[in-house]
């Protein structure tokens, strides 16, 4: 039971991050949410998760590739509920390409978005958290995080990083009751990959089923993707009390991808 604690989820328009804010809120606890998108469907999604579950649900637009939005985000949510006690550092973007063919400003856009927007939103956290002595940072890896695939330097360079910094702030945390995990997913159906799927079937001639389970099948022996919603299950599972003693770890739910 969260109720009374606030979880702010970056990216929680969309896939992975909304699963997360629906599993905190259905534990009671308060969302902030944040990510791109239609501004009548994002208010849609905001009264949804506020009626279904009895929670306060407010949305913040801020661009996580901005240092000062993240900043003055941060800020807003510690104003409206002391702090922010869960922070889910989950928004990301990716882009595939060869490295002689990768845009520079691909790779500057990716770690800035998959990696510096976590470092800038723990920035601002752990001081209401550390007052509280109570904080739960959730970080949203990869399998990529762990090992690498061709055509995907930028990603693989800031998932990498995010496990490196989770294990920072484990460190620095560790006596003032915070714990600070990053979850490694394998393939997750949403429309991150979704894109992939598209240029697997065209580059291949596949349908779109066959290509689905051809780039599925190829990293995860399990063959089925993980659900978004098995993910915000582990993300609740990380800030109960049997996972106290959890912090640095990089924690991995990938059908057995990375046990290869
Ligand atoms: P998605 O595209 O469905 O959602 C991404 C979210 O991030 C959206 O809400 C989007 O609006 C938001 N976002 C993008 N750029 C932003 C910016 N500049 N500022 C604020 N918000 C921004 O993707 P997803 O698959 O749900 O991915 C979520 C996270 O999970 C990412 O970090 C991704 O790397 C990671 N992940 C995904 C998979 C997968 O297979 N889908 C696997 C492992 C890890």
């Amino acid at each position: 039971d969260l109720s009374g604690k606030t979880a702010l989820v970056t990216g929680s328009t969309s896939g992975i991050g909304e699963a997360i804010a629906w599993a905190f809120a259905a534990q009671g606890a308060n969302v902030v949410l944040n990510g791109f998108g239609d501004a009548a469907a994002i208010a849609r999604l905001k009264t949804a998760m506020a009626e279904k579950h009895g929670v306060t649900v407010v949305y913040d637009g801020a661009d996580m590739s901005k240092p000062g939005e993240i900043e003055a985000m941060m800020k807003k949510a510690e104003a409206e509920f002391g702090a922010v006690d869960i922070l889910v550092n989950n928004a990301g973007i990716q882009h595939t390409a060869d490295i002689e063919d990768f845009p520079p400003e691909r790779w500057d856009a990716i770690i800035a978005i998959n990696l510096s927007s976590a470092f800038h939103t723990t920035h601002h956290a752990l001081p209401a958290m550390k007052r509280r002595g109570w904080g739960r940072i959730v970080n949203i890896a990869s399998a990529h995080g762990l090992v690498a695939s061709a055509q995907k330097v930028a990603y693989v360079a800031a998932k990498h990083g995010i496990v490196g910094m989770t294990k920072v702030t484990a460190l620095e945390t560790a006596r003032d009751g915070i714990t600070c995990n990053a979850i490694c997913p394998g393939w997750v159906l949403t429309p991150l990959v979704q894109k992939q799927i598209d240029a697997l079937a065209e580059r291949e001639g596949l349908s779109g089923d066959e290509a689905r389970v051809k780039l599925i099948g190829e990293k995860m022996p399990t063959a089925e993707a993980v659900t978004p919603e098995q993910i915000g299950g582990f993300a609740v599972f990380l800030c109960s009390p049997a996972a106290d003693r959890i912090t640095g770890s990089a924690l991995s739910i990938d059908g057995g991808w990375t046990a290869q």
